[in-house]
């Protein structure tokens, strides 16, 4: 495993935010709404390509929170949201790649 991108620790805050520890010892830390942005679903990331965003749509509950959060393999974390949505699985270097670069863009490209 890369250190860069193994976790030796991820925190899930239902209304807060994602936390992860790498096993270099960097901490990357993210807000819900950056990580709800970020989805890499299919469908959210075809709404960004039309630049719309992925979050919050005309149904969505607020605030935004995280009703339940799992392991995916060893390679990802699947989050399922309060309003329904969970199609997307995070990788962990996606994690790594925003906090490395200082902002959530997606996994466009
Ligand atoms: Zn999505």
């Amino acid at each position: 495993m890369d250190p860069r991108i193994d976790p030796i620790d991820v925190t899930v805050k239902r209304d807060e935010g994602v936390t992860l520890v790498f096993a270099d010892d960097h901490v990357a830390s993210f807000n819900l709404v950056e990580v709800r942005l970020g989805c890499p679903c299919a469908d959210c990331r075809d709404l960004r390509q039309r630049g719309q965003d992925t979050w919050p749509r005309p149904s969505s509950p607020l605030p935004l929170s995280i009703v339940d959060a799992s392991y995916h393999g060893a390679w990802g974390l699947s989050i399922q949201w309060n309003d329904g949505h969970s199609a997307g699985i995070y990788p962990f270097e996606t994690f790594r790649r925003w906090s490395d670069e200082g902002y959530v863009h997606g996994p466009i490209g």
